[in-house]
């Protein structure tokens, strides 16, 4: 029964209590639901701080690299992902900035800077880029093709250039250095990169051949110069090194003998080309002395031209005889001058003869090479007037004046060796007309000296001075005593008889 009333009790009081407990179920709900919540909230937030997700940048390559200045730089990139302890690896990659400042043209330390962003995290890497130069220069060799050194001279540097990617043209930085048969070339770039090259120098095959023109020996006849007959050197690279033969030795060209040349040629390492010549000095051929067989007058006249040589060729030419002048200089001297006379002599068939260009004793005897140069000065006066150099010679004074002992002791035994060694023919005479100072005054005595001297049987060489008018005078009459006597008038040659006197000193 209680049972009952509880029941109707219940039916009110359990609907509340129901009531009450629903309310409590719910309460313990929202507590549990709470309390879930927040353990939720606070595994997510350990998640959260575990996993620590972030960005993470990977370089591609080195975190440095080295690019050659020059040349193309390829930067190999990066990765960026996100990253988390617990989660790992995000399965898409970040999209990444790259700013790179490389300037491959200049050497230096660059960066590379890399940046990736998203979800409001940041990451940044960097890659130290290094441009610089590790390529040596290059050094380029010129070279002909069959260049051999020089005998004489060594090897001459045939060229070479020197070029570096980075610095140019450092041509002018090579430090080349010569050393037996190689030559060394090196130089280094302003980044330290060395290069060193080398040539091996080839050189001609052995020393050069001088070659003399006319031969080892030669024999010439005695003259007052020598000139050597020539040489050449050539090396077998084919260079000429004639202007570098030296030659030694003397040849005295005047004086008979043997006499040695030698020449040669001597390179930087002293080596010596060389060859000698012998060279024999002999006297001049001679000409056979022809005695004319008819009755001969060779008048001779010294120490024109003058004022009347003019009317001496003349009469000459009226008569059609020939003569001899033996010249001086001196015809330059007068009121005018009288050295044209020389020529128109020679062109009118008379001989021309030297009789020295002073005529001066103290000047043309003072010694052998007085004479010669005095001799030859007055040889080129004749070449200018004739065309030809004379063979023909008188001594001043003859062969056997006394008055160069006053000069010059022996020079007349001398100079008659030495001018007949050389092929010259001299003259004295052997009828004088008397013409000279201190003797005779007129023309008569002249002519009558000449018509008393002159022999029927021999070669008659007449002494007269085209300088003194009385001696002109007389050559009509002697030509006419001489035509009436059978005589004829020629010119000496050098075939002629001499007259020789005979050296007194
Ligand atoms: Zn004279």
């Amino acid at each position: 029964m209680k049972e009952k009333t509880q029941s109707a009790a219940k039916t009110r009081s359990e609907k509340e209590r129901e009531k009450t407990r629903k309310a409590l179920r719910q309460k313990k709900i929202r507590v549990v639901l709470a309390v879930l919540f927040v353990y939720l909230l606070v595994m997510i937030a350990a998640a959260v701080i575990i996993d620590d997700r972030h960005i993470e940048i990977t370089l591609l390559g080195p975190e440095e690299d080295i690019a050659e200045v020059g040349e193309t730089y390829v930067d190999l990139g990066a990765e960026a992902y996100f990253v988390g302890n617990l989660f790992g690896k995000s399965v898409n990659p970040l999209e990444i900035k790259t700013e790179s400042g490389v300037d491959v043209d200049v050497i230096g330390d660059y960066t590379v800077k890399y940046t990736a962003e998203g979800f409001g995290k940041k990451a940044e890497s960097y890659r130290r880029v290094l441009v610089r130069d590790t390529k040596p220069p290059v050094i380029t060799l010129n070279h002909e093709e069959g260049y051999l050194a020089s005998w004489l001279v060594g090897y001459t540097e045939e060229g070479f250039s020197a070029t570096d990617n980075y610095d140019g043209d450092l041509t002018a930085k090579v430090v080349r250095t010569e050393v037996d048969d190689t030559v060394y070339y090196s130089v280094a770039d302003s980044s330290g990169n060395e290069t060193a090259v080398e040539r091996k120098i080839e050189y001609g095959v052995s020393e050069p051949q001088i070659r003399l023109e006319g031969g080892e020996e030669i024999t010439v006849g005695a003259a007052f110069t020598f000139t050597d007959p020539g040489f050449e050197a050539v090396d077998k690279s084919g260079n000429d090194l004639t202007s570098y033969v030296k030659v030694t030795g003397e040849v005295i060209p005047y004086e008979l003998g043997t006499y040695t040349l030698d020449y040669y040629i001597m390179n930087e390492q002293g080596e010596t080309a060389s060859a000698r010549r012998i060279v024999n000095v002999v006297p001049q051929p001679r000409v056979e002395t022809v005695i004319p067989n008819r009755k001969t007058i060779y008048l001779t006249f010294d120490d024109g031209p003058g004022p009347y040589t003019a009317q001496l060729l003349d009469v000459l030419a009226r008569y059609g005889a020939k003569a001899t002048f033996f010249v001086t200089g001196n015809g330059q001297y007068y009121d005018r001058d009288y050295t044209d006379m020389i020529g128109r002599a020679f062109r009118e068939g008379h001989s021309i003869g030297v009789h020295t260009l002073t005529h001066d004793y103290a000047a043309v005897y003072a010694s052998r090479d007085a004479f010669f140069r005095d001799f030859n000065a007055m040889e080129d006066i004749i070449y200018e007037q004739t065309g030809q150099y004379t063979r023909l010679f008188r001594f001043p004074g003859g062969s056997s004046n006394t008055v160069s002992r006053n000069y010059c002791s022996g020079i007349m035994s001398s100079l008659v060796n030495y001018m007949t060694n050389m092929g010259y023919v001299y003259f004295d005479w052997n009828v004088d007309s008397g013409d000279a100072l201190g003797g005779a005054k007129n023309s008569y005595t002249v002519s009558n000296n000449v018509a008393e001297g002159c022999l029927e049987n021999t070669v008659n060489v007449v002494l007269q001075h085209d300088t003194k008018d009385f001696s002109v005078a007389a050559v009509e009459s002697i030509l006419r005593w001489g035509r009436n006597n059978g005589y004829v008038f020629e010119a000496l040659d050098e075939s002629s008889y001499g007259a020789h006197h005979g050296t007194n000193n």
